[in-house]
């Protein structure tokens, strides 16, 4: 199983538009920051991990043309705004393309996308989902295990995901501010834990770097890595303060479990 990273940024994507700071001007182009998402990928199944706004010059940059499903975390504008850019996922498909999530984050992917799930959408060049709502069960795509991990984050149903497959754990939980006691045992151990650290300074609704570490500690994966970085976040200087365990993810980072 790999995982490559798409997007690493927050909701604004690093630069911010309009912002003059050392991070949204620098030339590491590990400082600049998609909207996160990621692909899961074994030799046989490809799972797309929320469809931002990001998505089509993501796929254009990996030459990605096919995924065997889409998996939402939340309806946050920032994993769900690239829905219509699915299309191009669609068009050589025969069937409809397999969609996961909540109960509250389909119904607002119904409300916002109505055309696509409506019974009269039967046209190729249409996003054709399949919904299915998986309850905070699990449930398998191909030959990948995945398992919903409810989290804590701003006032959404908000879920990580846990992938099984090849014998190799990977967690990924992009949007989170707590973790709650019955949803940790599932985290716990991982080959690969990839998860929220949008700043420094204390935030409402994301984990701060500190607070990232803290719970990585408690987790013990094999590998952290830190996403859904803002622009007060410079890659080096993230890279140096994280424990050896952890590292920042940046877009193209492609993890090989
Ligand atoms: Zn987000
Ligand atoms: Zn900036
Ligand atoms: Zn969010």
């Amino acid at each position: 199983m790999n995982i490559l990273f798409l997007g690493t940024g927050t909701s604004t994507g690093v630069p911010v538009i309009g912002c003059n700071c050392e991070v949204c001007r620098s030339k590491d182009p590990r400082n600049r920051r998609l909207r996160s998402s990621i692909l899961v990928r074994t030799a046989k199944t490809t799972l797309l991990v929320d469809s931002g706004p990001d998505l089509r010059a993501q796929a254009l940059r990996h030459q990605l043309t096919a995924i065997d499903a889409v998996i939402y975390t939340h309806e946050h504008l920032d994993h769900t705004t690239g829905f219509d850019e699915m299309r191009a996922f669609c068009w050589n498909r025969e069937g409809k393309l397999p969609l996961y999530a909540g109960e509250a984050c389909l119904n607002r992917l119904k409300a916002m996308f109505a055309w696509a799930f409506s019974p009269e959408n039967t046209h190729k060049g249409y996003v054709r989902p399949e919904p299915h709502q998986h309850g905070g069960q699990p449930f398998t795509v191909g030959d990948i295990e995945v398992t919903p991990v409810l989290v804590e984050h701003a006032t959404v149903v908000t879920y990580g995901y846990v992938f099984r497959a090849e014998g190799s754990t990977f967690g990924y939980v992009p949007d989170i501010k707590k973790l709650p006691a019955e949803s940790a045992p599932l985290l716990r151990n991982l080959d690969a834990l990839a998860m929220d650290g949008l700043c420094f300074p204390q935030h409402r609704t994301h984990l701060t770097i500190d607070e990232n570490i803290a719970l990585m500690r408690t987790l013990a994966p094999r590998r952290g890595y830190v996403t859904h970085s803002g622009h007060r976040v410079e890659y080096g200087q993230l890279a140096d303060y994280l424990p050896d365990f952890m590292e920042p993810a940046y877009d193209g980072l492609l993890v090989e479990l």
